[in-house]
């Protein structure tokens, strides 16, 4: 019989993506009111050691499959496994982030499971005994709460990163784990030729607090310098408009949009951005919005908390003199 919430946390690199402790602190919360366990998924090499850390959120039992083979999120691998042990966890709801991987695995997997699927949720609830979902549709202009029938389990969701708040974790608690074995598909993998990583270890735009975003009026690659500055001096990284992106001053994984990543930071600038909609689709849900631009129509406004109408060439570098003094007498 269904019962309780199943994370599927997202393990790379040696440790757990924050969105996956945002969504182990959503699924405690959903379990509480459902009145079920709270279990995790924990696929990846090397996830033992970390997976019992997931108890300081609030997880009762980890299934953990640990596999050098699962090094690399690859669908062959992690659908059909997630698949079989969700098959016999069955719980009444599964969350999993609304990373690039969260969001193939989830489809597959819902696909394979005949389940309803909602994605880069930014609310949920339990209403009559079921799942409900909070969502943005047609590039963010409207947001619809989607539900489902009780009964009709498993009932999915994928979440917006930055989005649900995290609880403090408490480390005294660790989770059980239980090792599961499985075969896994030898042969016949997409091969993964080479990992390519940010050099400097650029800040992953969906999992920033803030983010310093550029657009054409940037005018070219050279001046997203004093970008890279101001963000470097708020702990924050830089991301672009499609037409910065577009233009080669950018690269691809910068782009901020509909067609891009969705953003949800505590504070997003956006400057020489004008400002429409397929660009708003992607960072409307930014907790503070500020924008530069000297256009006061430009439709950005329409969005801000601050906004500054002005040249950036000239408003940028005294600001961020204003940061540096502000930052050495804190
Ligand atoms: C299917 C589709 C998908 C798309 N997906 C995306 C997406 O994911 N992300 C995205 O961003 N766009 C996307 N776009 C493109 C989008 O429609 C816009 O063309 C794009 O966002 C415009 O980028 P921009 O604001 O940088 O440029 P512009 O619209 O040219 O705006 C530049 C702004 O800079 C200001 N400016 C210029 N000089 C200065 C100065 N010296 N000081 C201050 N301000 C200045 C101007 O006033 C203007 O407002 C998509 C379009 C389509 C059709």
């Amino acid at each position: 019989m269904a019962e309780g919430v199943c994370v599927i946390t997202e393990f790379r690199d040696g440790a757990f993506r924050r969105v996956s402790f945002e969504i182990a602190s959503e699924g405690r919360r959903l379990a509480d009111e459902l009145g079920g366990p709270l279990l995790a998924i924990a696929l990846g090499d090397g996830v033992t050691e970390v997976a019992p850390d997931l108890g300081g959120y609030g997880v009762e039992k980890v299934y953990v499959v640990d596999d050098p083979l699962l090094k690399d999120y690859r669908a062959e691998t992690y659908v059909p496994i997630a698949a079989e042990m969700l098959e016999s966890i069955e719980p009444k709801v599964v969350l999993s982030a609304g990373s690039v991987d969260g969001k193939d695995l989830s489809a597959r997997l819902a696909a394979r499971l005949e389940a309803g699927l909602a994605t880069d949720c930014t609310e949920l609830k339990i209403e009559g005994g079921a799942l409900a979902a909070k969502r943005p549709m047609y590039a963010g202009k409207a947001l619809a709460w989607c539900s489902w029938s009780e009964g009709a389990w498993p009932q999915m969701a994928t979440c917006r990163p930055n989005v649900m708040d995290c609880l403090p974790p408490d480390t005294a608690k660790k989770a059980e784990i239980e090792k599961t074995n499985v075969a896994l598909p030898g042969s016949n993998l997409t091969l993964v030729v080479k990992t390519e990583k940010e050099v400097g270890g650029k800040l992953d735009l969906t999992e920033a607090e803030t983010i310093v975003s550029g657009g054409r009026g940037m005018k070219g690659p050279e001046n997203f310098a004093m970008l890279e500055e101001l963000a470097t001096l708020l702990g924050g990284t830089v991301g672009a408009s499609r037409s910065a992106v577009d233009s080669g001053w950018r690269p691809h994984a910068d782009q901020v949009g509909q067609t891009g990543k969705v953003v949800t930071p505590t504070l997003y600038i956006a400057v020489g951005i004008s400002g429409a909609i397929q660009h708003l689709a992607g960072m409307s849900s930014s907790k503070y919005i500020v924008a530069v631009n000297k256009d006061p129509e430009a439709p950005i406004f329409s969005k801000t908390d601050y906004g500054v109408v002005d040249d950036l060439f000239r408003f940028l570098p005294v600001f961020i003199e204003e940061v540096k003094t502000l930052k050495s007498t804190c």
